[in-house]
């Protein structure tokens, strides 16, 4: 921006007084730009747009949890949530329009992949949730999850330009720590994001530990297998000491056996990791369903048995289709 104005005869700090408007003060049209003359405003009109984000449609549940349908300028939709619980609001962000990936069990991968979302596109999406908390909750947001629509690791360049806008001053100031960037295992791109030092914490979508099982619910598996999964988070644990979030759901004659649960233990003993089982969301085809509380309980005594750190994650937001797997656009 700062060559545009000098190469258009302007000051090269017109560019940061554009950039300040746009990014800090979240302007959407030039009009609003009232620190710049109206001759420069309409110069910028005729030959730009801001394609910003628009919140089309806010949902509230009856337990806080917010969820916001964003229109992008091309008039595809994503979805993003607030969680609040006592002591922090987690935004639950998406990467991309749909998924590049296939989970059986996960709502958002039926829409397919349709674009990647650009930096400002997530961005936007932080800081929409921001003012929300701000406004109905009396405070800032405090985490960032990426474990909305679509698989962060798949629009890594994106999300991690993202990333940098949020943690730096200009943009939100917030720690990498309080962000967690969920994936469903691609190698390749674990190993880049532990060169890349970006600072921020991993959730892997591991819900099986058996080959066999995880490539029946998660087909991209036979393309990226567990053992290439476990170099790639040794790796990253070498490189980064940070540890890994393995987010696990149990299934009723899927992954409900003891034997299931032994072998979860063993990949546990890679690296060290915590695991947070989570409660399934039904998408209403009947082929999933949760395992009974028997099953969980087994998994968190063995789990706790050989002192691996197991929660117990609750969903939010199921009334408005806000729960994790759930995000499909069906407001839209
Ligand atoms: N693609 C990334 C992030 C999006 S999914 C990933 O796979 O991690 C966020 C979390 O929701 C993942 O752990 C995913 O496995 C889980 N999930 C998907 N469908 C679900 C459902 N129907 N019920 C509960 N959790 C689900």
């Amino acid at each position: 921006m700062q060559d545009f104005f000098v190469a258009e005869g302007d000051k090269s700090f017109r560019g940061n007084q554009v950039y300040e408007w746009l990014w800090s003060k979240g302007a959407h049209s030039f009009d609003e730009m009232t620190n710049i003359s109206k001759q420069t405003r309409e110069m910028l009109q005729e030959n730009f747009v801001i394609n910003h984000i628009r919140v089309d449609r806010m949902q509230r549940s009856s337990d806080g949890t917010i969820k916001n349908a964003v229109k992008l300028h091309d008039q595809l939709t994503v979805e993003s949530v607030l969680i609040p619980t006592p002591s922090r609001t987690t935004a639950c962000v998406s990467s991309q329009v749909g998924c590049s990936l296939d989970c059986q069990f996960c709502a958002t991968a039926r829409l397919k992949r349709m674009r990647n979302l650009n930096p400002d596109e997530i961005y936007d999406q932080v800081v929409a949730i921001d003012n929300e908390s701000r406004l109905y909750f009396d405070r800032p947001l405090s985490n960032i999850v990426f474990m909305g629509m679509g698989e962060p690791l798949m629009n890594y360049k994106n999300v991690m330009k993202a990333v940098e806008k949020i943690t730096s001053p200009e943009g939100l100031g917030m720690s990498p720590k309080r962000i967690t960037i969920s994936t469903s295992g691609v190698p390749k791109i674990i190993k880049k994001l532990a060169d890349d030092e970006a600072k921020i914490k991993l959730a892997v979508s591991l819900h099986s530990a058996i080959d066999e099982v995880r490539t029946q619910i998660m087909p991209f598996n036979e393309t990226f297998p567990l053992t290439d999964l476990k170099e790639a988070l040794e790796y990253w644990f070498s490189k980064t000491k940070s540890r890994i979030t393995y987010e696990y759901i149990v299934w009723k004659d899927i992954n409900d056996t003891k034997e299931a649960a032994s072998a979860l233990v063993k990949f546990c003993k890679y690296v060290p990791c915590k695991v947070n089982l989570i409660e399934y969301n039904p998408i209403d085809d009947g082929n999933f369903q949760q395992a009974s509380s028997a099953a969980t309980d087994m998994y968190q005594e063995i789990l706790e048995r050989n002192n691996i750190t197991v929660t117990v994650r609750r969903s939010r937001g199921k009334d408005i289709d806000a729960a994790c797997g759930q995000l499909a656009n069906k407001s839209a």
